[in-house]
């Protein structure tokens, strides 16, 4: 089978949006709804894609932070973003204090990475940043579609029930967010995995030391994955402020 990934360009287009709307998915999982006729024209073509966002930084001037649309809705013109809560940087401190009414500048998506619906199974692994991407990838998936997700938060009370068409197996794994930076029990936790029969998709983010080391494991040996089916990032580094760490070769 012909597996195509594909990368698509967007016009880079800032746009200024208004807060609908604040909820909690889950204890530490804030979910907030963006409005504006802004996004009319917005396009997120991949369920990785990133938008930034513009907030005010430690000493008021303006920060970037990555954040991925976690749903778009062109007709009601709303951008969902699901932000982790950790020890605060400004995006976080921003999303915590929000209120209906206030306003986010929010730039891009630049691009978009689109996967053919050819692959047999997909294994999508990661940690609190990574739940928007694996939720929206589960949500997008047809029925009859192959995936599991194997997933590190704080506590039961943490994890995430996704709406999936797709025969979808869940993983969750327990450690205290202080250790998000060990992938002790995502690697535990991937090695008891029995993967399906056929050609598979792997996709990895999570803090850049634990996907470097998850997507090292895949890698591994003549028997390993093949590269270019496995995308793997790192979406924070522990202890750098702004950190995205592209893990390839
Ligand atoms: C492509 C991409 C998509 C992303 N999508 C999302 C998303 O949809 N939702 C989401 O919540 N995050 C997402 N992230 C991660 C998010 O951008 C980072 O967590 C970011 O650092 C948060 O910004 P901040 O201003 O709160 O903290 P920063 O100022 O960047 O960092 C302050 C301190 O907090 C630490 N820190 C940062 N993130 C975490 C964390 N998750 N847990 C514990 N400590 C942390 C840093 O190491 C630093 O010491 C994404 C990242 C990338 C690269």
């Amino acid at each position: 089978m012909d597996h195509q990934i594909s990368r698509h360009r967007h016009e880079l287009k800032r746009r200024q949006l208004a807060l609908r709307h604040t909820g909690r998915v889950t204890p530490n999982m804030l979910r907030l709804v963006f409005a504006g006729d802004d996004l009319a024209d917005f396009v997120s073509l991949g369920f990785d894609d990133h938008v930034k966002i513009f907030v005010p930084g430690p000493a008021g001037e303006p920060a970037m932070r990555d954040y991925t649309p976690r749903a778009f809705d062109r007709d009601a013109r709303t951008l969902t973003l699901d932000f982790a809560v950790h020890e605060a940087g400004p995006a976080t401190r921003w999303a915590l204090e929000a209120r209906p009414g206030d306003r986010l500048e929010v730039g891009g998506p630049r691009g978009s990475m689109v996967i053919s619906p050819t692959f047999d199974w997909w294994l999508l692994i990661g940690d609190e940043t990574a739940l928007p991407a694996i939720g929206r990838r589960l949500e997008e998936l047809p029925a009859g579609a192959k995936a599991l997700s194997v997933a590190a938060v704080t506590g039961a009370d943490e994890e995430q029930v996704f709406a999936s068409r797709a025969d979808h197996q869940a993983t969750w794994v327990h450690r205290p967010l202080d250790r998000a930076d060990d992938p002790g029990a995502l690697l535990a936790a991937v090695q008891r995995l029995q993967l399906p029969a056929g050609d598979g998709f792997i996709w990895i983010a999570a803090e850049a030391s634990v996907a470097r080391a998850l997507r090292a494991h895949f890698l591994a040996g003549p028997g390993g994955h093949r590269k270019e089916w496995l995308k793997a990032a790192g979406y924070w580094r522990k202890g750098v402020a702004d950190a995205h760490e592209k893990l390839e070769d």
